[in-house]
């Protein structure tokens, strides 16, 4: 029979006992209501039991009882030790995580859904200068305030990690990293790269050194073989031979140092000082007549403006950009191809455009082209009197200007660079209207 028929059972007899008991003697009512009153009293005592079980002593054995009873109290006993037990493991992983994190040297701070820090380890404490006594259950951005960390936080796109100087040691270098987990918290990690960035930073100074030491020797060659080269026709016909490949080439050293000297600028400086509205039909114009002076006719180029937007930026810098890739486009394409300068709209805010229907790139080559020197026909890249350096500066530029490349291209497909600019950098300038130019190549 079931426990809970039992109880029933119980109740019937008790009940049927005080009938029994009160009709005779004419008080049946009485008697039944005895009866029940017994059968109350049993379950009030048991309740009193369980709860003062539950609220003084519930991790001893429970009481004894029979019944439902005995087995509402057993099963909860066996409910409660399951709970210590998970809680007691999860405690130990806890624990074992925390330990962990603690012995790691880099920084490691646990955010909760709002961004107020939960938890973090000693390094945190001497990296980032979080006092367990003050800091715990505060937002992140009111500890590190650099504007930079707070853009970052917020923008919740942690795919890229963020370079920053300590807040508490200007020449602490760290590298802060997110990530998102569980109901949207955050875990920020930071790591000291104060020796990796001064390395860099020495790479950086010995190239600008260099160049620049490189400029004066390379102009004075130049103004030299100028010179000479006026007087060619009195030279022996043996030294006049080699006296153009010298121009060529100190050509090339002086583009290359110009070029060295125009990436570690864009890498060292800040940039944004002569960001202004820029309007883009003039200088993809001016940029065409640049390109076609290079193409001598060999290919056709054009312009088409489909976005009556402007963008916020530097105007020499934007103009290297599309140059590099104007350039690159008559450089590497056959006769009688056509090239396109575009300025269109986009689904992220607007992109600058440069397409050919030239040899294209092979696909395994297009994630390292953006790599300085990486060329994808060394020998051909060298005739065309390229640095090895274009698409590099095109990178940092797009970089200064939070945009960011897209390179399309099949081999005999021709080849499209896009560079994409977000919505914020749109700006409006003095209305012109749409156009669309082809140059006929003369
Ligand atoms: P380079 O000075 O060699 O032109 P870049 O960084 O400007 O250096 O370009 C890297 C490589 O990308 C080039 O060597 C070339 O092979 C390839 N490339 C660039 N633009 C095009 C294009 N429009 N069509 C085909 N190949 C291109």
């Amino acid at each position: 029979m079931s426990l809970w028929r039992r109880e029933l059972w119980r109740l019937a007899l008790l009940a049927g006992l005080g009938l029994l008991v009160g009709w005779p003697l004419g008080y049946a009512a009485p008697g039944l209501a005895l009866g029940l009153a017994l059968c109350l009293g049993y379950h009030l005592h048991q309740l009193r039991t369980l709860h003062r079980w539950l609220t003084h002593d519930s991790q001893s054995e429970p009481p004894a009882a029979a019944g439902l009873w005995g087995d509402l109290l057993d099963r909860l006993y066996r409910y409660q030790k399951g709970q210590r037990i998970t809680q007691r493991r999860l405690l130990g992983i806890l624990k074992r995580i925390q330990e962990s994190s603690e012995a790691m040297r880099d920084s490691v701070v646990m955010l909760d859904r709002h961004g107020d820090m939960e938890w973090w380890n000693s390094a945190a404490e001497s990296m980032l200068g979080l006092q367990a006594a003050h800091d715990r259950g505060h937002h992140i951005t009111n500890l590190i305030r650099d504007p930079r960390f707070v853009d970052y936080f917020h923008r919740r796109d942690y795919r890229e990690p963020l370079t920053l100087p300590s807040p508490i040691d200007e020449r602490m270098m760290l590298q802060f990293q997110i990530t998102l987990y569980g109901d949207d918290e955050r875990l920020v990690m930071a790591r000291d790269i104060t020796r990796l960035h001064r390395l860099e930073e020495m790479r950086r100074d010995f190239v600008a050194n260099v160049s620049h030491e490189l400029r004066t020797p390379l102009t004075v060659l130049a103004g030299y073989l100028e010179t000479y080269a006026t007087y060619a026709d009195q030279l022996p016909s043996r030294f006049a031979r080699g006296l153009d490949r010298m121009q060529e080439q100190t050509t090339r050293m002086q583009n290359l140092v110009n070029d060295l000297l125009l990436l570690s600028r864009l890498e060292t400086d800040r940039g944004g000082a002569d960001h202004a509205p820029l309007a883009m039909p003039p200088l993809l114009e001016s940029v065409r007549r640049d390109a076609e002076a290079l193409s001598a006719g060999r290919q056709t180029i054009g312009v088409e403006v489909e976005e009556a937007v402007g963008l916020t930026g530097s105007e020499q810098e934007i103009r290297s950009a599309l140059s590099n890739l104007a350039f690159n486009a008559v450089r590497y394409t056959p006769e009688g191809s056509h090239i396109m300068l575009r300025w269109a709209a986009h689904p992220e805010g607007a992109c600058l455009e440069v397409a050919d229907d030239g040899e294209g790139i092979d696909p395994v080559h297009i994630p390292r082209l953006t790599e300085r020197f990486y060329r994808v026909d060394k020998g051909r890249s060298a005739a065309t009197g390229g640095t090895g350096l274009g698409l590099a500066i095109v990178k940092h530029v797009l970089l200064r200007h939070d945009a960011r490349l897209e390179i399309d291209s099949r081999p005999r497909q021709g080849a499209t660079f896009r560079c994409i600019f977000p919505e914020a950098r749109l700006a409006p300038v003095a209305a012109t209207p749409p156009t669309e130019t082809a140059g006929d190549g003369s």
